[in-house]
């Protein structure tokens, strides 16, 4: 097998809390992980020049070792002398910026799909030790699914799959900083927590409207006053049939959860005619059956 293209899905949080700090300075969250069908195709392909070479659609993303998916092409071929050229092509789809793991995703991608092609028999276990080196969230990436994140994200623990539902994505055209929205969590006073445990009941008990219900998202609180128009998409959703709608990870995407699938794509129209967002898609939860990644060769 010389080339392999693999479908790197984004990911929204059903829940979002910040518990404490680490001594290093990383939050601790809990955090209800939820994978979309909301992808971007990554292609690994073999090459005869030793190098790592990576192209994509987007031009104001980096293709060098600043790109995370690079990185993680980078990180194998050191251990792994045996791997010689690789050649990455990333299509992306899913929103930059945006609190959708959208490069975590490509990380995980790599990682997987470089440990396929060039047969390196690295056990998912390890697998896993190289993602967290890479990021947080590439740990969640590789696992995909309905997952309870704790630590510093990476310890997971699979999760009922979210009850089947219709999900309204728009991304609003503002960047936001992970890393800034954190820093200024610290300079917040009291802040309202989601109640996570009882999520988790709500999908024990698989009750959509319970969840629904106790979604919450601490970081709300530092990104919607730097964006009102969060606040405005989140109204739009609701008043044309979401059964909620809320922030995922720093922002701005914003998703609504729908049962019904007209309403979805009629709230999709309103949110697009509105000029609130530019990038919104309808999709549903990813739930995984048998595959670690879906692939497509
Ligand atoms: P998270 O939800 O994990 O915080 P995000 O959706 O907020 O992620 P990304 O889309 O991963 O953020 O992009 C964050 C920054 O990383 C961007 O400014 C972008 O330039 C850079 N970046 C590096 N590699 C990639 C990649 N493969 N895809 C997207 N962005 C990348």
């Amino acid at each position: 097998m010389n080339v392999i293209h693999i479908k790197a899905l984004a990911k929204i949080n059903l829940g979002l809390d910040v518990t404490g700090t680490r001594e290093d300075g990383y939050h601790l969250v809990r955090m209800i992980m939820q994978t979309i069908d909301l992808f971007d195709w990554v292609t690994i392909r073999k090459s005869r020049y030793n190098k790592i070479s990576l192209t994509t659609n987007l031009n104001f993303l980096p293709t060098d070792e600043h790109n995370i998916a690079y990185k993680a092409a980078a990180l194998l071929k050191q251990d792994f002398p045996q791997i010689g050229g690789v050649e990455l092509r990333i299509h992306k789809c899913i929103p930059v910026a945006a609190g959708m793991a959208g490069g975590s995703t490509n990380a995980a991608a790599v990682l997987f799909g470089m440990n396929k092609i060039y047969h390196l028999g690295i056990s998912q276990r390890r697998l896993m030790e190289y993602a967290l080196t890479l990021g947080a969230d590439v740990p969640y990436c590789l696992m995909r699914g309905t997952a309870l994140a704790e630590g510093i994200g990476e310890k997971l623990t699979r999760l009922l799959p979210m009850p089947d539902c219709y999900i309204l994505v728009a991304k609003p055209p503002v960047s936001v900083s992970t890393k800034l929205v954190y820093q200024a969590l610290d300079a917040c006073g009291e802040l309202e927590h989601p109640p996570i445990d009882a999520q988790l009941d709500d999908l024990k008990r698989q009750d959509l409207c319970a969840l629904c219900a106790h979604m919450g998202n601490v970081l709300e609180q530092v990104t919607v006053p730097m964006h009102p128009e969060i606040t405005r998409i989140k109204q739009l959703m609701q008043e044309h049939g979401a059964i909620t709608a809320m922030m995922s990870g720093s922002g701005p995407t914003v998703f609504g959860i729908f049962s019904e699938e007209g309403q979805a794509v009629a709230a999709k129209g309103y949110i697009r005619t509105s000029g609130l967002a530019r990038q919104v898609y309808v999709t549903r939860p990813f739930n995984v059956k048998n595959k670690q990644i879906n692939e497509d060769q």
